[in-house]
């Protein structure tokens, strides 16, 4: 039976992409009702300024009590090598550095062209070798860019490469804008794949105009094992109001377990979890068919199969 890694990024870009502060209590409730529902990697946070993102300033202390959960995966991001010291600081297992493939966004948000931003990544490699720690890079926009429009496919090639060689020891592809169509999502894994081989293994999708599970369908007929997303589809997307953000947790399990391949998590009671969101932010969109509509009666009998 294959076996799929579900990686809950909610903590992370879910939060970060609403205004309000969950707080640290309910977050540190949230990651451990996950992880008592079987899943395996938790994304819980970023080590950005908090000055910039207020809802991450707790990043530190939640990655310490992540820890403390056996045979949980702590992951976080890193904006820089400066977020990648504090990463290593705090024990996380993995970190995870967005590098966007559209050059306008990058200079946009981080203030980095390409080359300056491939520095950066040679940079927390070294960091994260020094430490012992897992290092991810994140192919941001790689499907299309709210500035640019479409960014190339040749281009997400070629710099996944250079990433590679800068020390990258494994790939997402990250339809940050939720832009990718299932047919984009086979070309472009097949053709970074030429590049960086087995080294990807992930697809972050935003549900942004639907088209999520099609997209990671799309992901695992070409061998993707990691998908990541988000409780309740937690954080719409700045750009385009009403839209939800990640691709929601609850349907994407459905969905892997009723199709007989294992992720570990149990529906059900991942689907209780979904309870401390709602009071920990009342009046916040959660998103999602599963937890409406409940299991298919025959849910239980699919997964024996
Ligand atoms: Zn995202």
């Amino acid at each position: 039976m294959t076996e799929i890694l579900v990686s809950e990024v909610g903590p992370r870009d879910g939060l970060q992409s609403i205004d309000r502060v969950m707080p640290l209590e309910a977050k540190k409730a949230w990651i451990a009702a996950e992880a008592a529902a079987g899943v395996k990697e938790i994304e819980v946070g970023s080590f950005v300024p908090p000055s910039l993102l207020p809802q991450m300033a707790d990043t530190a202390e939640l990655v310490a009590f992540a820890r403390s959960i056996p045979g949980l995966n702590v992951v976080a991001l890193v904006p820089n090598a400066k977020g990648a010291a504090r990463a290593v600081e705090a024990g996380v297992h993995a970190m995870s550095i967005p590098f966007s493939m559209s050059e306008t966004h990058s200079l946009r948000n981080v203030r980095k062209d390409h080359p300056a931003m491939l520095a950066e990544i040679a940079e927390v490699a070294q960091i994260a070798k020094a430490g012992g720690v897992h290092f991810a890079v994140g192919l941001s926009t790689a499907f299309g860019c709210t500035i640019e429009g479409a960014v190339s496919e040749e281009q997400v090639v070629r710099l996944a490469a250079a990433a590679a060689e800068a020390g990258a020891q494994e790939f997402s592809l990250s339809d940050t804008t939720g832009y990718a169509d299932p047919a984009q999502v086979k070309r472009l894994i097949r053709k970074v794949r030429s590049a960086v081989g087995d080294k990807l293994t992930t697809l972050h999708l935003h549900n942004t105009r639907g088209l999520g599970l099609a997209n990671a369908l799309a992901g695992l007929e070409e061998g993707i094992t990691t998908l990541d997303a988000s409780l309740g589809g937690l954080g719409g997307c700045p750009y385009a109001p009403g839209a939800s953000g990640n691709l929601v947790t609850e349907d994407l399990v459905l969905m892997l377990n009723s199709m007989g391949l294992k992720t570990g998590i149990d529906l059900a009671k991942l689907l209780e979890v979904r309870q401390i969101l709602a009071e920990a932010l009342p009046g916040e969109p959660l998103y999602g068919f599963t937890p409406d509509a409940g299991p298919m009666l025959d849910y239980n009998e699919r997964l024996a199969r």
